[in-house]
């Protein structure tokens, strides 16, 4: 193996950028649990406004994604569940399609997602393209074109390993040497997904925000917890949605 000196990688400079891109993938991860999902896709939990804020403004210009067209996917998800109308059922959509979330969000029609998610603010259709570039260019400003590009990287694949993951792997297992096409816990992902691999437990009630059980704990409900003990947000089981189900 070659010294590192040699081909002049620093391992310090290099462990940086992959802890900081893993860290960005698990904080994507995150507010992709706690704000699109429990929040605005089942109203599970509503944050204080200067919070709801940040987080609206993380969502579309950091992560580039367009709120409305991920929740009203969301929804047709559990209206159509394994069927050919769930828009990412690794049953009819291949694991790159599938990883593809950004051609499927931008490809989404404007007035299915307005008639999904009419509850939800649409957001700026410039963002979901700049978005990811506004956080590319500030690792490549901090940390130089080589290392940033790497910290880049680091973050894309643990966003789409937490993220889409969850399409790919937790709505598939085999039985028997067959392939069996539904929701299945994944615990073992559990921290990485912040509770979100614990699917069949999501699945089998929605408006369940705490998708842990005996057996592991749901990390995503825990930082959900300590924000409304820091009054930051409401937990309200009452006011948890049933619109899903009425999505045709
Ligand atoms: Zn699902
Ligand atoms: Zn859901």
């Amino acid at each position: 193996m070659l010294p590192v000196a040699v081909v002049g990688v620093s391992i310090v400079d290099f462990s940086i950028a992959v802890a900081t891109g893993v860290a960005l993938g698990l904080a994507s991860t995150l507010l992709s649990s706690i704000y699109l999902h429990r929040g605005l896709a089942h109203n599970l939990v509503v944050y204080r406004r200067p919070l709801e804020r940040c987080f609206r403004i993380l969502t579309t210009w950091a992560l580039g994604i367009n709120a409305r067209k991920w929740v009203a996917i969301h929804r047709l998800h559990h209206a159509h569940s394994d069927t050919r109308r769930d828009p990412h059922s690794p049953r009819f959509y291949s694991g790159l399609e599938i990883l593809r979330t950004g051609k499927m969000l931008r490809t989404f029609p404007d007035s299915r997602a307005a008639a999904l998610a009419s509850d939800i603010p649409d957001s700026s259709s410039l963002a979901p393209t700049i978005g990811p570039g506004v956080v590319l260019g500030a690792l490549l400003l901090q940390l130089g074109a080589g290392y940033g590009i790497l910290a880049g990287l680091a973050w894309v694949l643990v966003s789409k390993v937490s993220g889409s993951g969850i399409a790919l792997w937790c709505h598939r297992h085999k039985q028997e040497g067959r392939p069996i096409y539904e929701s299945i816990n994944r615990p073992r992902l559990a921290l990485i997904t912040w509770g979100e691999s614990l699917h069949a437990n999501h699945h089998s009630d929605p408006r369940r925000l705490n998708l842990g059980d005996s057996h592991v704990a749901d990390p995503g409900y825990l930082c959900v917890q300590i924000m409304a003990r820091a009054g930051l947000a409401t937990i309200d089981d009452d006011c948890a949605t049933t619109r899903e189900c009425d999505v045709q």
